[in-house]
């Protein structure tokens, strides 16, 4: 059998500022890169090219043909990425533009189970699928044409043809970036090299140097990320990982997520006890920051240099909060783990709005950070029904009240740190969840 593997982005930094002059050249190609990308979302993002996005070769001999290349002065180590990575983006969109539709269909009333069977069947064939938009005759042969035989029979193929086209139409984008921050790089545009990386520019057999934080090699598809207001830079390398599986990871266990505290398990273990403060310390940073950047807005300087110590707060949040899941599966050992299921995000004040805002998106970095590591070592991440589930007895289920951090059952009396009682709560919510699963 072969090993499992999980995609993990490693990164890399420049360790010194990057020169001006450097990074102009970098968002050179950054421009140009963003300029293909529209122009093949606009030339193949429509109805019309779907025959020619799989498996996209008509796209690249069509994009030779068109002289854009020649017309920037791209060299074509970026200029063919910029294609297939906007190629990409538009096979997305046709994915996500059909899921939209599968969706439409189950939930449309008026619809027999014949003609969801049809829809159903015409979508998943991409011969059907594409002959019904460009209104072209079908032609299938054998087997598919007596499966599409069978579901067309009892329906009303002309109206639902029509419905089809209606729905792709209103559901299929128009897609455009305006963003031209970084861009994809073949192994051919690049070199490491003393303890850096040398990069292909525009300008022929030029390429600039990086001095690098580490010195690791990759050979590899690298995306160059661009910060030119505090002149860094990053490198996104995709690397497979084998999945870790662990003969002695046995436990299931209940979380709660807060926080102060990042994780509490149900035994009353706690992850992350100082994850509050750092989340505090870049709150208020971050609020401060914009207050004095609204004042000066005209001095840049201020800008890059609070754009600085934003990303450095910020990394070392990172850091903590990935560290404190490590020692949480070490320790813990678990083969399930329950959470709460995120709660939807709710309106606030302006400055609630900003702790909220920065609070959120940590806590969605949590969240992916702890789904990924139990990706990466076979653990069972599953998420249960949250409502309530802080303000009920573990015990016995009854109501109870919450003060100083300890909860107290009005039922039978229970006292516990809260977080504890709600990661018992999670516990339970989880396994009864298990059993309803086995029931079915
Ligand atoms: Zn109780």
């Amino acid at each position: 059998m072969p090993k499992e593997t999980i995609c993990k982005t490693v990164h890399q930094y420049n360790k010194e500022p990057v020169l001006q002059e450097t990074m102009q050249k970098l968002q050179e190609i950054a421009l140009d890169y963003c300029k293909v990308k529209n122009y093949v979302y606009q030339r193949y993002g429509g109805i019309k090219s779907l025959p020619k996005i799989y498996p996209g070769y008509t796209v690249q001999n069509e994009m030779t043909a068109s002289g854009l290349r020649i017309q920037l002065g791209l060299p074509s180590v970026y200029f063919y990425l910029a294609v297939f990575d906007a190629l990409g983006d538009i096979k997305n969109q046709w994915t996500q533009t059909k899921k939209r539709i599968q969706k439409c269909i189950k939930e449309n009333s008026e619809f027999t189970p014949q003609d969801r069977h049809y829809l159903r069947f015409v979508l998943k064939m991409s011969a059907c699928f594409e002959s019904i938009l460009l209104e072209e005759e079908l032609h299938l042969q054998g087997e598919w044409k007596g499966k599409y035989d069978a579901v067309s029979s009892e329906v009303d193929v002309r109206k639902l043809n029509q419905y089809l086209c209606r729905q792709v139409r209103r559901h299929l984008k128009k897609m455009h970036t305006d963003t031209a921050d970084g861009f994809s790089i073949s192994e051919k545009a690049y070199r490491y090299k003393d303890h850096g990386i040398y990069i292909a520019t525009k300008e022929n057999r030029k390429r600039v140097f990086i001095p690098l934080t580490d010195n690791n090699h990759y050979k590899k598809q690298l995306y160059i990320i661009l910060h030119p207001e505090t002149g860094n830079l990053e490198i996104r390398v995709p690397v497979e990982r084998a999945v870790k599986r662990h003969e002695d990871y046995k436990r299931t266990i209940g979380l709660a997520v807060g926080i102060r505290n990042m994780f509490v398990t149900d035994t009353g273990n706690v992850y992350g006890e100082t994850y509050g403060e750092y989340q505090s310390e870049l709150t208020e940073y971050v609020k401060q920051g914009l207050g004095s950047y609204r004042k000066h807005r005209k001095y840049n300087s201020g800008r890059k240099k609070y754009q600085a110590g934003k990303d450095r707060l910020e990394a070392r949040l990172h850091t903590y909060i990935n560290g404190e899941i490590n020692r949480m599966l070490a320790a813990e050992k678990p083969k399930v783990i329950y959470v709460p299921r995120l709660p939807q995000s709710s309106k606030a004040g302006i400055n609630k709005k900003i702790n909220h805002s920065i609070g959120l998106w940590q806590r969605g970095y949590v969240r992916n950070r702890l789904s990924q590591k139990c990706r990466e070592h076979s653990i069972e991440l599953i998420e249960v029904f949250a409502k309530g589930i802080s303000t009920e007895c573990s015990s016995c289920g009854q109501r109870g009240e919450r003060q100083d951090g300890v909860f107290t059952c009005l039922g039978c009396g229970m006292r516990m740190y809260e977080k504890q009682n709600t990661a018992r709560n999670v516990l339970k919510r989880g396994r009864s969840l298990k059993e309803e699963g086995f029931k079915d």
